[in-house]
This record gives C-alpha cells, sequence and structure tokens, in this order.
C-alpha cells in the first residue's frame, strides 16, 4: 500500500525544513497543500505554500466535506487539508505527506488508521526556543502563544508510532524519507 505520512511535531522544530530538503533531495513523494485562512507571509504563494482562503470559503470546505482533517492552530487562524488531492496522489501510487498539527493529526488517525504517524522532537526545549527566535518571522506574542501550544504537543509524542529527533538536519531527512517509501 502506498504511504501516507503525517508529519506532526511541535513549531519552529524544522518539519518545513525536512520536507523541503527531503522533496529537493529525493523527490519521490508529494506534499499536500493545506487551505488557510491566514494571510500570506512575505514570498508565499497561493497554491504552492498553501491554499490562501477567505473564513467564508474555508466555512464552505467544511460543509462540503472537502477536507480530510482542519484544525485551529495557535489559538487563531484555520487549517485543513483538502481530501480530493491526498485520495488522487495514494490511488496513484505516491508516497504522500502531510505536515500538519497534532489536532489534525489526531483526525487523520480516526479518518486513515493504516497511515505513518511521525512526530518531529527538538534535540532540548531550549533550542526549540531558540530556533523559534531566530526564525524571526513571529512578533514576542505570537512566539509566546506557540511555544504554549508546543509545551502541550510534546506532551503527546508517545501517541506516534515513530519519533525522529531533529538535531541533525540530514539525518532526520533519511529517517522520514526511510518511512516514506520503506516496506513495511
Ligand atoms: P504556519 O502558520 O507557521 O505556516 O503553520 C502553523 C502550523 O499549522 C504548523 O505547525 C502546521 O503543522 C499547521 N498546519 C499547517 N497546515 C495544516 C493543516 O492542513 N491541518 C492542520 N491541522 N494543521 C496544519
Amino acid at each position: 500500500m502506498t504511504r501516507l505520512l503525517v508529519l506532526a511535531g511541535p513549531t519552529a522544530v524544522g518539519k518545513g525544513t525536512i520536507v523541503r530538503r527531503l522533496m529537493e533531495r529525493h523527490g519521490d513523494g508529494w506534499v499536500s497543500v493545506s487551505a488557510t485562512t491566514r494571510e500570506p507571509r512575505p514570498g508565499e504563494r497561493n497554491g504552492v505554500d498553501y491554499y490562501f482562503v477567505s473564513d467564508a470559503r474555508f466555512d464552505e470546505m467544511i460543509a462540503e466535506d472537502e477536507l480530510l482533517e482542519w484544525a485551529v492552530v495557535h489559538g487563531e487562524h484555520r487549517y485543513g487539508t483538502p481530501r480530493a488531492a491526498v485520495l488522487r496522489h495514494i490511488a496513484a501510487g505516491i508516497p504522500s505527506i502531510l505536515e500538519i498539527d497534532l489536532s489534525g493529526a489526531r483526525q487523520v488517525r480516526q479518518a486513515m488508521p493504516n497511515a505513518t504517524f511521525v512526530f518531529v522532537e527538538p534535540p532540548s526545549w531550549e533550542e526549540l526556543v531558540r530556533r523559534l527566535e531566530f526564525r524571526g518571522t513571529e512578533d514576542e506574542d505570537e512566539r509566546t502563544r506557540r511555544l504554549a501550544t508546543a509545551r502541550m504537543e510534546m506532551a503527546a509524542a508517545e501517541e506516534f508510532e515513530h519519533v525522529v529527533v531533529n538535531d541533525d538536519l540530514d539525518a532526520a531527512v533519511d529517517a522520514v524519507h526511510a518511512l516514506l517509501v520503506e516496506e513495511r
């Protein structure tokens, strides 16, 4: 069966970087593009990084059952995984990755229990705080909010079959890639 890999983990742990690097190095998978109601950051492209949609459109996606899962992330904006694209890629035999939050991962576990669930952990809490500050894309209030969510998310690592510590990026990419393509 083609793999569906669900990648979760706290803010700034490097999920996005792992997925980007994995696609550059291997290019043999597909990464789901989520819908979100948040505003694009500078440089983000609609349909590539996210589908940036209005609240009304997001409501419609929920009503029409177009989302495999969705959640309010960091207490603010809604994010969700368009279902049709995921099913299409899996049916075509293309290993697929969802990079979503903890609540989304739990919903996918209900809907698709055969998926592979991977939690990305930082080497330490201090390192996570450092990475979030270094990234510099959030102001202090937003960082505080994200770290509060991160504390809760870190406690849920044990729900996941696989934990990858993002200490050395290349090693983390290799570990995630192996989970994506290796036979069970
Ligand atoms: P950001 O705003 O930094 O791009 O993303 C914030 C968080 O939203 C990330 O931690 C990411 O895991 C989560 N996220 C992105 N897309 C989805 C989605 O489709 N569903 C859920 N549940 N979470 C998502």
